[in-house]
């Protein structure tokens, strides 16, 4: 059995084509499963008999199992699936006054190995299958009964090591026959693999890039991103620089705000340096704490002033208030395991 999750459209289409069925038939399921949300190829009296014997046999649409589900007091919410092979991922739901936003989860771990992040603490078992990341979406949407209007892939793992999944992914979830997620409200995260940013913009998809960049400088940047020997500061906004040529999007680095590391003023003025001319702005990341390193998030004051400077030095930047800290469903606190800290 084939789980229908995996199939884009057009993968579809080409499917039910070589076993006797219509092209148009694909855009009837993809309709059924993903815009009414249907549970049961049973139910889909619009299609011939045959059709839905093929399906039945053929293919599976069973959403994850919910392992565990908890709210925080900023209506966060996280949800701890499990996966047909037993493993487990976390995915989490954010509500914003503008919509729904999924943070999806891209791998079992993270090989990328941060120093400050939960998730790189178990190392990468496998890469997620396009229909997984989908799932965690409709299970969510199933759940919650709400529309899903926009998607991060900023949860467990690197989408660009997951890159031709990641990419089938989001053409499911935004084709108008799905779940019709607009491209302009995907963000894809990467902390910086220079050889998928020049792919990625080659994408004719209109889908946003974020890069955790988290230090001005490569000495610093090294230190806490081990990424950053195999791609310096130099190589990923040379791919930068290409990737704005050629969507003419702008593009948000992100910039992790660790105590007494990254956040002395005068890595602002480096950083203003550094972005000056890029069509970018700054995301700062107020640190959420991890028990097993000793970093600390930088204070409120220290966090507002590194803002006002790369303001002040015309770099446009944001500092918001994370979500879920709480039920540790923000930012680098999720993790591929079933209990905390339960090895
Ligand atoms: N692997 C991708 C996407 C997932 S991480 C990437 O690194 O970009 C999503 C964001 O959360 C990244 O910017 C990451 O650096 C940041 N992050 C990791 N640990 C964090 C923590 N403890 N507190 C706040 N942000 C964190
Ligand atoms: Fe992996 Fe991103 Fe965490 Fe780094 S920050 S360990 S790349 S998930």
């Amino acid at each position: 059995m084939n789980n229908l999750f995996n199939y884009t459209l057009n993968n579809l289409e080409t499917h039910l084509v070589e076993n006797g069925f219509k092209t148009f038939n694909a855009r009837q399921v993809f309709d059924w499963i993903y815009k009414k949300g249907g549970t049961n190829f049973d139910q889909m009296s619009n299609l011939s008999k045959p059709l839905r014997a093929y399906l039945n046999k053929s293919f599976l649409i069973e959403p994850l199992t919910v392992v565990s589900h908890q709210i925080s007091s900023d209506v966060t919410e996280k949800f701890l699936f499990r996966l047909s092979d037993g493993q487990v991922i976390e995915t989490v739901l954010m509500k914003h006054n503008y919509g729904n936003s999924i943070c999806v989860t891209s791998q079992i771990g993270c090989n990328m190995g941060c120093s400050f992040c939960a998730s790189g603490l178990y190392k990468k078992t496998r890469d997620l299958t396009r229909g997984e990341m989908v799932q965690q979406i409709v299970t969510v949407k199933r759940l919650i009964k709400k529309r899903i209007s926009h998607v991060v892939v900023m949860g467990i793992g690197e989408p660009f090591e997951n890159y031709d999944h990641t990419m089938a992914f989001i053409d499911i979830i935004n084709s108008p026959y799905g779940l019709e997620i607009g491209a302009r409200h995907i963000t894809v995260s990467t902390s910086g693999i220079v050889p998928r940013i020049y792919d990625f913009a080659k994408d004719p998809k209109q889908v946003n890039l974020a890069i955790s960049l988290h230090a001005p400088n490569n000495a610093l940047r090294t230190k806490i991103m081990t990424i950053n020997k195999v791609y310096p500061i130099e190589k990923l906004l040379k791919a930068v620089h290409y990737y704005i040529k050629e969507t003419n999007r702008r593009v948000t680095f992100e910039y992790i705000l660790l105590a007494g590391v990254n956040d002395d003023l005068k890595y602002a003025d480096e950083l203003s340096n550094l972005l000056r001319g890029i069509n970018c702005y700054v995301n700062l990341i107020r640190y959420n704490p991890v028990d097993e390193f000793n970093y600390k998030g930088t204070p409120n004051d220290q966090a507002k002033a590194f803002h006002d400077r790369l303001m002040k030095r015309g770099i446009t930047a944001t500092l918001r208030h994370e979500k879920g800290g709480d039920i540790d469903a923000a930012c680098g606190q999720l993790r591929s395991k079933d209990i905390k800290g339960n090895g």
